[in-house]
């Protein structure tokens, strides 16, 4: 079986194919700039990178393009689309409606567009990915897989907000969780390395965008975004947890329109608001060359990190082994350091030299004789994706 992945942005595309049963990735890429002139792909098989810069003024051309280097030339990898099997494609938002990978027909496509309300910024560009694969691949079986499905095991007491009943009942106002798919996966792995399906785990995706999850028996318990991306920790851009007063105090007496505070809590705050730059690499540069600002900046990010791991500790009641992912977890020492602080009361030591140590694939950075394991595992999205679309 072929199994092509998509996760369709606003406006850029990202794609792997996958050899199944073996898992084997054939090639991946990134179409970025659509809609402009200046369009780019970048299509990566095995070493190999190709860049290709071409208009690419819609999602449709920009798949068009995808399947003509599948499928021509020299470097072909597949006679033609029809040897595509199953499109899986990201979703972001599945709502209360999807707990799990859905086969995508008419029914399941009206659901998310009733969630375009939900999320706006996703999964109307979601959705125009699943109509385009529809077109190019006819043949083929489509699959949505949903950032949120992961989290829908919360038990309710964990989901709702201390709102009137009304919010959550007729408006579907409460927790809903995000990255669940990457949650999931090294949640996945992790129970495998330690050789325990039940292991009590606490997630700790730490990308542009940042959330935590207690994971137990392979079941969400809690995550730390929420009705949207925007709670939780603090992120590239977004600020994370704040009081809703801060809210009103900018609209109020401040005088912001609804589009500055979406724009000031989404694109302004977090690490660029507070460090100047939301790349961590740039804030680490920042510290070691003395900015008080980089200091302060990564003591908001890691006591964050740290208040979460006492909550879920807490409802978990217990810890197996802490996970650190995604593009900061996989690869910032300082951070990952900051992180594990002040936690030997949990059973938390980090080991200097094995943290510091780079290496491929999962990585156990704890002290030998600590009673919790610290694992750094690399996430795989797209993997999950089509594991997930073979499952079904
Ligand atoms: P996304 O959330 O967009 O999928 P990634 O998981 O790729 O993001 O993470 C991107 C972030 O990872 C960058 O903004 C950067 O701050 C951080 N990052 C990547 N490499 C490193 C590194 N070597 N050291 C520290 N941070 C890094």
């Amino acid at each position: 079986m072929n199994i092509f992945v998509v996760n369709s942005g606003s406006s850029s595309l990202k794609y792997q194919l996958f050899r199944w049963p073996d898992e084997q990735p054939l090639c991946s890429g990134l179409v970025e700039r659509i809609g402009s002139a200046q369009a780019e792909i970048t299509h990566q098989v095995g070493p190999a990178e190709q860049r290709h810069a071409l208009a690419v003024p819609s999602h449709e051309a920009g798949l068009r393009a995808v399947v003509r280097l599948l499928t021509d030339g020299p470097g072909a990898l597949l006679p033609d689309p029809a040897a595509v099997d199953v499109v899986g494609h990201r979703v972001v938002h599945g709502g209360e409606f999807f707990g799990g990978p859905a086969l995508i027909d008419a029914a399941v496509k009206a659901e998310i567009k009733e969630l375009f309300g939900l999320a706006p910024l996703h999964n109307p560009a979601n959705y125009q990915g699943i109509e385009v694969a529809e077109r190019l691949f006819p043949g083929a079986r489509q699959v949505a897989v949903f950032d949120t499905a992961f989290h829908q095991t919360l038990p309710e007491y964990a989901f709702r907000y201390a709102l009137p009943t009304a919010l959550y009942a007729e408006q579907r106002i409460r927790k809903y969780g995000f990255h669940g798919t990457s949650h999931q996966y090294v949640a996945g792995q992790a129970a495998a390395h330690l050789g325990n399906p039940d292991a009590r785990l606490i997630t700790i995706h730490l990308g542009n965008g940042c959330s935590m999850a207690a994971v137990r028996g392979g079941r969400s318990l809690d995550t730390s975004m929420g009705f949207s991306p925007l709670a939780g920790l603090v992120m590239g851009t977004r600020s994370g947890d704040l009081d809703p007063s801060v809210l009103l105090h900018l609209l109020g007496p401040l005088g912001y329109t609804m589009e500055q505070v979406s724009t000031l809590l989404n694109k302004e705050s977090g690490m660029l608001g507070l460090a100047g730059s939301n790349d961590l690499r740039d804030v680490g540069r920042a510290l070691a060359a003395g900015d008080a600002r980089a200091a302060l900046a990564l003591d908001i990010y890691a006591y964050r990190i740290r208040q979460y791991i006492g909550a879920y500790a807490a409802v978990l009641n217990g810890l197996d082994a802490l996970v650190f992912t995604a593009g900061v977890g996989e690869n910032d020492a300082l951070v990952r350091a900051r992180a594990c602080q002040n936690l030997e009361f949990f059973g938390l030591e980090l080991d200097a030299a094995r943290n510091e140590a780079r290496a491929p694939g999962l990585r156990d950075i704890s002290h030998p004789a600590a009673r919790v394991r610290i694992l750094v595992i690399p996430t795989n999205e797209e993997l999950e994706i089509a594991r997930q679309c073979a499952a079904l």
